[in-house]
């Protein structure tokens, strides 16, 4: 007998998902076995088997669930060989809570701890010791901004030495984007209008790992919505928005953080919360679901989800203010899961882009498709990783763009990632960036 199969025997037997998170029957009777997720199912589209497609999983922890077979290893592979990119949630004709269930599911896995896989477990460590305290992450942000910096990199990628690091190691230098030069760490009011009163006074969600990497979005975005009327706000108290604890299955960790934010923002009376980060945005918008049977938090949770905003839906919602100067740019545009299939925003990022002068947009044939980044993803399933960002990027090179603009900071690193890894051309940026282009070019022609 193999060590799986040994491993696999010994697990003990399980009554379903028994725990508070668990999906309920219910949710699960849902699916009614039309296979139209399928083909929108990145897994399914490159395994081609059941078992790694909706339907297939929801069919396995319906059968948990019934008690019908335990949780066995490989029931937990197939499961965690989902991106949770609930592409199958958007399609699905019955209303299907993949999202919910999914992540409950796992949630339960992980609360017995001895069925979980150690990779699981030593996730939920690292979320909880480095995401949750996003401080503790300086030392290694500055070791790694020296290394990138200092000609370091360029020296061990020419050479060939990182190829005898372990596999894990090489993802991750793969991966990491570039440390930015100043972290983001503006608190309190950052921008105000000028000329009169503000329109609306606007608080920013600004993450954990964004002030670090992605530092220059929150400053475009602040600009924009500065030059929109808008009176921006960075409350000081906020903290991680749990989504990538959400998406392990650390849901406990997960309502500690969303209570936190909860605090922090609502103390702040703005009339909308923002978020530039996809993943992060659909997280707080899901707030209200992830606290309802909080008895102090559910009626505020529901208040904070309902404030919430990405940064393209706000401001495609708002009349543009004038000055925007021509960019002859082709771009195509990467749909953030987070954002095209749990928000439901398509057209709005389509639309901001499209008022822009002189920009043409090129639409790939797939550009809703997952990149393969999904949160933590690239880096603890490189393979499938690998295999859908190869897929993205012929769909990109299909274009001819020279820019590709997304909105969310899991996909623009994985798509940098794919563009050094196949030579191609071009960079990524957030919506949000091409427009604060326009408009400083715009104010550099007055
Ligand atoms: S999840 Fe929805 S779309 Fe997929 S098989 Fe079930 S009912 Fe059909
Ligand atoms: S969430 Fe994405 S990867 Fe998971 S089953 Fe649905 S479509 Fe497939």
């Amino acid at each position: 007998m193999s060590d799986a199969s040994q491993r696999q025997a010994t697990l003990p037997a399980s009554g379903g998902f028994g725990g508070p998170d668990g999906p309920t029957l219910d949710d699960l009777l849902r699916c009614v076995h039309c296979g139209l997720c399928l083909n929108h199912c990145p897994t399914y589209l490159e395994l081609g088997v059941e078992t790694e497609s909706p339907r297939g999983r929801l069919y396995l922890m319906r059968a948990v669930s019934q008690g019908r077979i335990p949780i066995t290893e490989n029931v937990v592979r197939h499961l965690d060989l989902c991106l949770q990119c609930r592409n199958c949630e958007a399609v699905c004709p019955s209303g299907v809570r993949y999202g919910q269930i999914m992540e409950g599911a796992r949630a339960e896995i992980l609360r017995d701890g001895h069925r979980a896989p150690a990779s699981w477990r030593a996730g939920r460590r690292i979320l909880r010791r480095f995401f949750s305290h996003p401080q503790r992450l300086r030392p290694l942000l500055a070791a790694l901004r020296l290394y990138q910096r200092s000609g370091v990199q360029g020296l061990l990628r020419r050479s060939g030495f990182l190829r005898l690091l372990p596999g894990p190691w090489q993802n991750l230098e793969r991966l990491a984007p570039r440390v930015s030069a100043r972290p983001f760490t503006a608190q309190g009011i950052v921008g105000s209008p000028q000329n009169g009163p503000p329109s609306f006074r606007v608080a920013l969600l600004s993450g954990c790992i964004m002030p670090y990497f992605y530092a220059h979005v929150h400053e475009a975005t602040i600009r924009l919505l500065v030059r929109q009327g808008c009176e921006v706000l960075v409350p000081s108290a906020q903290v991680c928005c749990g989504a990538l604890h959400l998406h392990s299955g650390d849901r406990d960790e997960a309502r500690r953080l969303a209570r936190r934010n909860i605090d922090a923002f609502l103390a702040e009376d703005s009339d909308v919360i923002v978020v530039n980060a996809a993943g992060c945005g659909a997280a707080l918008k899901e707030y209200g679901e992830l606290l309802k049977d909080d008895p102090l938090y559910a009626d505020q949770a529901r208040r904070f989800s309902a404030l919430v905003r990405d940064v393209t839906e706000f401001l495609a919602d708002l009349p543009l203010s004038d000055g925007l100067a021509p960019l002859h740019q082709v771009v195509t545009y990467q749909d953030p899961c987070h954002l095209a299939h749990a928000q439901g925003v398509k057209a709005q990022p389509r639309a901001l882009l499209q008022a822009i002068p002189g920009l043409e947009l090129r639409e790939m044939a797939q550009p809703d498709q997952c990149c393969g980044s999904a949160g933590v993803y690239n880096l603890v399933h490189p393979q499938m990783a690998q295999r859908l960002l190869r897929r993205k990027m012929k769909d990109v090179a299909s274009t001819g763009a020279q820019v590709i603009a997304t909105a969310n900071p899991g996909c623009q690193l994985q798509l940098e990632a794919g563009l050094r890894r196949y030579g191609l051309p071009g960079r990524v940026v957030h919506v949000v960036e091409l427009l604060d282009e326009a408009y400083r070019k715009g104010d550099q022609a007055v």
